[in-house]
C-alpha cells in the first residue's frame, strides 16, 4: 500500500491546515515547532479510514527532520474488525491505533509523539472532523468506489443532499 501527502493534492487547504504545535520545555521531547503532515492511502477503492502522519520538526534554516510516523483510525475497532472476519483484533486494534508504523518502532521520540498526538490531538473533535474531512477530498479526488461508500454516509461525512448545507 502506498500513500501520499494530502498537501501534494491541496496544498493550499494544508498551508492553512496542518496542525503545528510548538514545545518549549517539555519534560520527553526536545524543544522545537512539529508539524503532524496528513497522508492516506493511494488505493482509490480502499476505504480504510485512517491517517498517517509524519511528524516533522520545522526549522526555517533547515530541512524539516522526520521525528515519527503515527497511523491512526477514527472509526470503532468494530469498524477495523469488519474488514476481515479473520482479521486478528490485535491487528484490528493496531490498525485503529494511533500506533507507530512498524518500521518506526525504534524511533527516538515516537512513544512521546503518541502521548503528544493522544493528549493534544485526540481530544479536539474539530480537528478530527478536520482530518475527516481531508480523507474525503483526498478520496474524491482519487474518484474511485471508496468516496461512493463514503458519500453513502451522508451524516458522518458531507453535507446532506438536500442541499440545505446541514450534516
Ligand atoms: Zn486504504
Amino acid at each position: 500500500m502506498s500513500f501520499k501527502r494530502f498537501i501534494e493534492f491541496f496544498p493550499e487547504i494544508a498551508e492553512k491546515e496542518t496542525r503545528r504545535i510548538i514545545l518549549r520545555n517539555d519534560p520527553k521531547i526536545p524543544d522545537g515547532e512539529y508539524a503532524f503532515v496528513d497522508s492516506f492511502c493511494e488505493d482509490k477503492d480502499c476505504d480504510c479510514r485512517r491517517v498517517y502522519f509524519d511528524v516533522l520538526q520545522i526549522d526555517p534554516e533547515y530541512e524539516p527532520i522526520h521525528a515519527a510516523r503515527i497511523s491512526y483510525g477514527w472509526e470503532s475497532l468494530d469498524f477495523y474488525l469488519s474488514w476481515s472476519p479473520y482479521l486478528p483484533s490485535k491487528m484490528a486494534a493496531e490498525m485503529k491505533g494511533p500506533t507507530l508504523q512498524p518500521s518506526q518502532k525504534k524511533t527516538l521520540y515516537g512513544e512521546q509523539f503518541i502521548e503528544l498526538f493522544e493528549s493534544i490531538l485526540l481530544v479536539d473533535p474539530a480537528y478530527i472532523d478536520r482530518i475527516k474531512r481531508h480523507y474525503t477530498l483526498f478520496k474524491a479526488k482519487l474518484g474511485g468506489k471508496a468516496i461512493k461508500k463514503i458519500y453513502k454516509e451522508y451524516d458522518i461525512y458531507s453535507p446532506c443532499p438536500c442541499g440545505s448545507g446541514k450534516k
